[in-house]
């Protein structure tokens, strides 16, 4: 019998667990590889591989590479989160060098949603911070990672939610909500009611599980300053869901 054919999915979002279980259920043998950044993740089925490629060396591009050749590997997909835009870079270099087919799954933006228009659109944290400057009371929840972007708000009653602990002391006027989504609409109304929020700032992440915040804040009359992703890799083919990645991996 021929062994199976060999998919390395880089995850750590919805998709590529729903991706794991996918191919598995399909007949492939799917690892998946996570960051290792948030203290308990969400696990896929199927193996999975915990960490960097780089080590301490830090050559992500070459270790990736090697990992795929050394594992046989016959495609490669990156499920990662649409900001995570150095693995994405990464993993198109590894595949350019190893020759191993490489997919991008990632979910739409939310630039089609029906408020996008009353949204500020802003090209990075900087823009963001700036955009949000006459606020009193933001909600920011674009992730652990970019809240040292906003310290420049250190006087303002911020509240960050997160799901693992921020790594540095924050301002004193500050209030840290530690959770992970998925959000429903009633909970988050209550929750910036309760703040009184008068900004709500994210990335544009996309998908269902996170978008509630945005209806509760244009009910509640509240600004959105939304990040914009980083522009996708070149060159590199992309699919929007689970659906048309298994179905590349098919065609493989
Ligand atoms: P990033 O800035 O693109 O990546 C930084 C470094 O982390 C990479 O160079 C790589 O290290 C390592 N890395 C990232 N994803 C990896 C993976 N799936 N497997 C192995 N190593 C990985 O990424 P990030 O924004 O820190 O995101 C890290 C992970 O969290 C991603 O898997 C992403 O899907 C998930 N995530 C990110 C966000 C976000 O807003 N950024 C939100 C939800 C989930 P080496 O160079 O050493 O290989």
């Amino acid at each position: 019998m021929r062994p199976a054919r060999r998919v390395l999915v880089l995850g750590g979002t919805a998709e590529a667990r729903a991706l794991a279980a996918a191919a598995q259920q399909a007949g492939w043998h799917c690892i998946t590889s996570l960051a290792g950044r948030v203290s308990r993740p969400a696990l896929p089925v199927g193996e999975v591989r915990i960490g960097g490629f780089g080590g301490p060396e830090g050559d992500g591009v070459g270790g990736l590479a090697d990992y795929l050749a050394v594992g046989d590997f016959d495609a490669l997909v990156d499920a990662t989160h649409p900001f995570a835009a150095t693995i994405s870079a990464h993993a198109a270099a590894a595949a350019e060098r190893t020759g191993i087919p490489l997919l991008r799954l990632q979910r739409p933006g939310w630039r089609a949603h029906p408020d996008a228009g009353r949204w500020t659109w802003a090209d990075g944290a900087d823009a963001a911070v700036a955009a949000g400057a006459e606020a009193a009371r933001p909600l920011l929840t674009t992730g652990r990672q970019t809240i040292t972007d906003f310290l420049a708000w250190s006087a303002k009653a911020v509240t960050v939610r997160v799901v693992d602990p921020p790594q540095l002391d924050l301002p004193p006027a500050w209030r840290v909500i530690r959770s992970r989504g998925p959000y429903g609409y009633a909970a988050e109304r209550a929750l910036l009611t309760e703040l009184a929020s008068d900004l709500l700032v994210t990335k544009d992440s996309g998908g269902a599980h996170t978008a509630a915040k945005l209806d509760v804040a244009r009910d509640l009359g509240i600004g959105v300053v939304v990040i914009a992703r980083p522009a996708s890799v070149p060159g590199v083919t992309e699919v929007a869901t689970v659906e048309f990645a298994l179905g590349w991996l098919t065609d493989r």
